[in-house]
This record gives C-alpha cells, sequence and structure tokens, in this order.
C-alpha cells in the first residue's frame, strides 16, 4: 500500500492529524494496533485546552464537544482545610478549559474518518519504521495474520510512548530526558454526580487528591498512592473515605457517592525525547514526550503538536517550502518544555513526597499560599493551565 502521510496510531494525536490533511487534500493511512472499542473505552485525559478546543472545532471534531463538554471558568486549591478558587477569565484575559473526555474526543474523530473513507486500519500493529532517513521511508506492519508494508512520503509517529516509530530515530542522535516520580495516581471512575462544580485540587498530609469528572453523573478521582500499588488493595468505602479526609475543609460537605466502575494506578513520569524529527519520520504527542498528568497537559500537547505538523505539511505540499517542517522539532519543543516546566512544578506543589521533612510541607504550603494571595501568582497558574496560544498554527 502506498500513501503521502502514513500514520501510526490512532489516539487523539494520529487522528487529528489525519482529520487536518484530510480536510487539506492531504492522503493518508491511519494503523492502528488495538480494535475499536478499545481505543474509544481507553480513559485517560479529560481537560482540553483553550486552544485544543479551538483546533478541534477548525477540524470540523467540535459539535458534540461544544453540547456535552462543560466549559470550565476555573479551579478550586484545598490545603490546610481551606479552599481558594483560581478564576482563569480574569486572569488569562478570558480563556478557560473544556472538560471533555478523552474517549469521546476519539470517538468523534474516529467517526469522522469513517464517514470521510480514509483508511483506518484496527488490528494493525506497525513492526517498524525503515528508511527514514531516505525518501520514501516505509511502515512495515502486520494485519489479518500478514505481515505488509505501507510506503509513504512521510510517516507521522503517533503511537504512544510504547509504540515503535520513535525507536527509528538512531540512539546517536537521540537524547533522552527523564524523570520518574515515587508515586503515582489510583484513578476511579464513579456513578455519582460531581461534588462540585469545577476541579478540586487538594494537597494533604496523607497525599494529594483530586475531585474531576466526566459527565453531570459520573465522577473522575484520584488519589496519590505509591507508584507500586496494586489497585485492587483498595476498597470501594476506604476510598470513598480517603478522598474525603484529603479534601476536608472547615465546614465543608460531604462527598456525593455512588458505586466505583473502573479502578488503576497511573505511575507518574515526565519524559522528553529529542529531537521529534528524524530525515521523513516526525514523532507527535507521548510518542515523544509524557508529563505527569497533574497538569492535564498531554492530550494536549499531542494535538499541539499535529496540529503544527498538520500546517508544515499543508504548506510544503502547497508551495514546496520545507521551511516549517525543518522547523517542527524546535517549535513543538519550546511548547512541550513550557508544559514539561508547569507540570513538575504543580506536581511538586501538590503532591507529599515520601521523604518530605516538616521544613519542606512548610515550604509547599508557603508556596500555596503564595498562589492563594498572589495574583501575578495565580495568573502564572492560570495562564499555564488553559495554554498558551498556538500561534499560527490555525
Ligand atoms: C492511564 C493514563 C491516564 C492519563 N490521564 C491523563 C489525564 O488525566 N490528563 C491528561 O492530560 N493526560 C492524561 N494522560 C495522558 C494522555 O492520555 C496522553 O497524553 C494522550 O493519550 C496522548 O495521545 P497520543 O495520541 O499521543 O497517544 P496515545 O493516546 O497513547 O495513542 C497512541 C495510539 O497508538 C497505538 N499504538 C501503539 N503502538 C502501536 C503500534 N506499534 N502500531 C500501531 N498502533 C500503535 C495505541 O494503541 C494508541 O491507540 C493519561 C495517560 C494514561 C496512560
Amino acid at each position: 500500500m502506498r500513501t503521502q502521510v502514513g500514520i501510526i496510531g490512532a489516539g487523539p494525536a494520529g487522528l487529528v492529524l489525519a482529520r487536518l490533511l484530510h480536510a487539506a487534500g492531504i492522503e493518508t493511512v491511519v494503523i492502528e494496533a488495538r480494535d475499536r472499542s478499545y481505543v474509544e473505552g481507553r480513559q485517560r485525559a479529560g481537560i482540553l485546552e483553550h486552544g485544543t478546543a479551538d483546533i478541534l472545532r477548525a477540524a470540523g471534531a467540535g459539535e458534540r464537544m461544544d453540547r456535552e463538554g462543560h466549559r470550565h471558568d476555573g479551579i478550586e486549591l484545598r490545603f490546610d482545610r481551606r479552599r481558594h478558587r483560581v478564576d482563569f477569565p480574569s486572569l488569562t484575559g478570558g480563556r478557560s478549559v473544556m472538560v471533555y473526555a478523552q474517549t469521546e474526543v476519539c470517538k468523534d474523530l474516529i467517526a469522522l474518518r469513517l464517514r470521510d473513507g480514509g483508511p483506518l486500519l484496527f488490528g494493525a500493529e506497525a513492526l517498524a519504521v525503515e528508511g527514514a532517513d531516505t525518501g520514501r521511508p516505509r511502515v512495515r506492519y502486520r494485519h489479518e495474520g500478514r505481515e505488509r508494508t505501507l510506503e509513504c512520503a512521510y510517516v507521522a509517529g503517533c503511537d504512544g510512548f510504547w509504540g515503535v516509530a520513535r525507536a527509528a530515530v538512531p540512539a546517536a542522535l537521540s537524547r533522552t530526558y527523564e524523570r520518574a516520580y515515587p508515586y503515582g495516581w489510583l484513578g476511579v471512575l464513579a456513578d455519582a454526580p460531581p461534588s462540585h462544580d469545577e476541579l478540586v485540587y487538594a494537597r494533604h498530609d496523607r497525599g494529594f487528591a483530586l475531585l474531576s469528572h466526566r459527565s453531570p453523573t459520573v465522577s473522575r478521582l484520584y488519589l496519590q498512592v505509591p507508584a507500586d500499588t496494586d489497585p485492587a488493595a483498595w476498597g470501594d468505602t476506604q476510598i470513598w473515605d480517603e478522598l474525603e479526609r484529603r479534601c476536608a475543609t472547615e465546614g465543608g460537605g460531604r462527598l456525593t457517592r455512588g458505586p466505583l466502575t473502573a479502578k488503576s494506578v497511573t505511575p507518574l513520569r515526565s519524559y522528553v525525547h529529542e529531537p521529534m524529527r528524524y530525515g521523513r519520520l516526525f514523532l507527535a504527542g507521548d510518542a515523544a514526550h509524557i508529563v505527569p498528568p497533574t497538569g492535564a497537559k498531554g492530550l494536549n500537547l499531542a494535538v499541539g503538536d499535529v496540529a503544527t505538523l498538520a500546517r508544515a505539511l499543508v504548506a510544503h505540499a502547497r508551495t514546496g517550502d520545507t521551511a516549517l517542517l525543518d522547523a517542527y522539532s524546535a517549535t513543538c519543543l519550546r511548547r512541550v518544555w513550557q508544559a514539561e516546566r508547569f507540570s513538575n512544578a504543580l506536581t511538586a506543589l501538590l503532591h507529599r513526597h515520601p521523604d518530605a521533612t516538616p521544613f519542606d510541607d512548610r515550604l509547599q504550603l508557603a508556596q500555596l499560599d503564595r498562589v492563594a494571595t498572589s495574583r501575578p501568582a495565580r495568573a502564572d497558574l492560570a495562564e499555564a493551565y488553559t495554554g498558551r496560544p498556538l500561534d499560527g498554527v490555525l
């Protein structure tokens, strides 16, 4: 098989790229290792930056998001049994975020892709990217029990952290930067209406907690736990009690409880692979970088990368100019490192390190108090959380 842009992976990065290129008349083939129901059901992110929502709208994938998603104009910080709201629009010149689950983003994009008639092969596992530094790169993949080859002008490695595309960059040219955190998130889905209108980020001596939601009837809740925690070791009542304890405020109410329908532990990791381009292979999203989920940046970075890549590929197709393709890696990495900085800082601000001393605890509380009481500190948080504009991409 032959195409202009071979896309490995039908996560948010691969699906948005396929959609943007289709709209510009550029032919693509998307190959995805898993089946459709797995990709559509995988519980992950839920916060879309202002610019991400704009890109989805521009891609024609914003209709259901605007109907069923929830615009959030702030978050609540809780520490020392007190509540502090960070109001986004007043601190950022009108920006906000959209609460709309990654599962729904993927469902919308898959439906559009299939309606567009563009090839999207489920159960097609890429084995390797070959000839990335030649004029005719290829993706070797397995589909329906047979090994096949996809010949492309360009390959987009959108295959997530565990994919194969990154391995095509020679080790001598690769630089990786990594941090593993000594804690993870126990994440649960609950058939329970949200206890609070906005997301609640709580710092407690027993660890971090986050109250989030997926819809008016489904809550998404997280607890900081040691990285090697077995989710089965936590009973449902124990989880609700712990969430309530960590989020408690003076005179504060109880959480609305309900049955837990999913439970998993995600380790927290920061990771960047440089460069994000090798020859005709472009890495995008989790294939190139990972952030701890505290700043809600993973999905947003993935969409930012492919919007940048789509613009560069379209410019090249229309004018033959390779300037934007040549700048792709450096353009994305500037934004990636800002997200790494913010995600790491917010993680350190809100989580309790297992080796924290009483001095560390007081410093952490002083830092939180500064965010609560200083407008510039709150504005800095609000600007990073809602995301910087993707200049020139739309
Ligand atoms: C458990 C978990 C929870 C998360 N929670 C949050 C959160 O709360 N907030 C947040 O912002 N971010 C969160 N993230 C991160 C966010 O979901 C990711 O940043 C986002 O999914 C990145 O999109 P992507 O398209 O780059 O990669 P992915 O979504 O990982 O998509 C990659 C796709 O490639 C496919 N693939 C892999 N290998 C191959 C292969 N060899 N051949 C073909 N296809 C392949 C995979 O099946 C997958 O469909 C979470 C991630 C995880 C793992």
